[in-house]
């Protein structure tokens, strides 16, 4: 049933308030088939982690609830419906003794959105995992995609690029190979050392990396946030050596002999904007890449106040950057 005027501030981790005109749960996939789904809604909704909603939503967002593992072979195969939560889900396949996907834990989300921009964390991606994306494709029915379908790339997919062809209805993963433990990322190992062990299983990995994203990233449930607000910037090669020359320790990651990649958190940092804004939005104090909302802030007040701190990068750095988060809605 289509609902009018629905506040989805519990539907977002920024915690904005934004009224969807229509509203409307897909808790079945039985659902598809009404004439509606021929084309695409406004906005299909997950877990509301990767989006800055203005306040007001034009048209159709469809929230996706389809929930749980659907099928499992025993030996590290399922298929999940989309709307199941990623976090619990990758805790799920940890008791069941089906390793691989425990740098993943904790990011927020669903199943459904976590191939949209193949999620990634602690130098692992969803992509590595997935065997099938079964969705809809408005006005075709429903398909199987492939991962080669799928085409992923860094923090990309076939389904970012293409918005609006497919409402992603359950993913299928294989974790029955057993795969060699990633502890190089991040401060993994030195967590692992802090806690004395050095024989560690995919569980010790998890809890490692739980215990560091509990202590970088902000609670969205208590400082409503979407992680990382903008992209780690690519610049070409000369500008990032020009800049070297100034800021001896900006930290960098080649992409090739042309290109680097700069973090955008470091560059926020070093224009002096960590834990500055205002009373209502500003960045974390722990962690400049993540805006927070302080209490009460509109769409409209973290997007003035992200435009604030990429025009203070630009001319700073004379670096560009550009948002990671999805902007929803009307902003004129
Ligand atoms: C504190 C925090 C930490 C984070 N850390 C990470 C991290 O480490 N790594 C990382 O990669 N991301 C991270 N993110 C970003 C976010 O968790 C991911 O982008 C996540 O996959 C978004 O899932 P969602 O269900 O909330 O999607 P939403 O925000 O609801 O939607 C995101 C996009 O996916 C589309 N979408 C959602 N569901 C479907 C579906 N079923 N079919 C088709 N399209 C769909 C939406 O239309 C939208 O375009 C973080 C976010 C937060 C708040």
């Amino acid at each position: 049933m289509i609902q009018q005027q629905v506040d989805l501030r519990r539907f977002n981790t920024f915690g904005l308030p934004a009224v969807a005109e229509r509203f409307l749960a897909l808790t079945d996939e039985a659902q598809l088939t009404d004439p509606l789904f021929r084309q695409a809604p406004d906005l299909v909704l997950g877990g509301g982690s990767n989006l800055l909603l203005m306040d007001e939503l034009p048209g159709l967002t469809v929230h996706v609830q389809l929930s749980g593992v659907t099928w499992a072979d025993g030996k590290g195969r399922y298929r999940v419906a989309a709307g199941t939560d990623w976090n619990q889900f990758v805790r799920y396949t940890l008791e069941q003794g089906h390793s691989g996907m425990e740098n993943l834990i904790l990011i927020p989300g669903t199943v459904g959105a976590s191939p949209v921009q193949n999620i990634g964390a602690y130098g692992s991606e969803v992509a590595e995992f997935i065997t099938t994306v079964h969705a809809w494709e408005y006005g075709v029915g429903a398909v199987d995609l492939s991962p080669a379908d799928c085409a992923f790339g860094y923090r990309d997919s076939r389904f970012k690029r293409e918005p609006g062809r497919y409402l992603i209805t359950a993913v299928s993963f294989d974790l029955s190979e057993p795969r060699a433990l990633k502890l190089d990322y991040g401060a993994i190992r030195t967590e692992l050392e802090l806690r004395q062990i050095d024989q560690p299983t995919a569980s010790d990995v998890a809890a490692a990396v739980t215990a560091i994203r509990r202590s970088k990233l902000p609670d969205w449930f208590f400082l409503g946030n979407s992680g990382s607000f903008f992209k780690n910037p690519v610049v070409p090669r000369p500008q990032y050596e020009a800049l070297h020359e100034q800021y001896t320790d900006l930290p960098a990651y080649p992409i090739d002999d042309t290109s680097v990649k700069l973090p955008a958190g470091w560059l926020i940092d070093r224009a002096g904007l960590r834990g500055t804004g205002t009373p209502r939005v500003g960045t974390y104090a722990r962690q400049a890449l993540v805006l927070v909302n302080r209490g009460g802030a509109t769409g409209r007040d973290v997007l003035a106040f992200s435009t604030q701190v990429q025009e203070t990068v630009a001319a700073r750095f004379g670096v560009q950057l550009e948002r990671e988060v999805q902007l929803i809605g009307r902003c004129d």
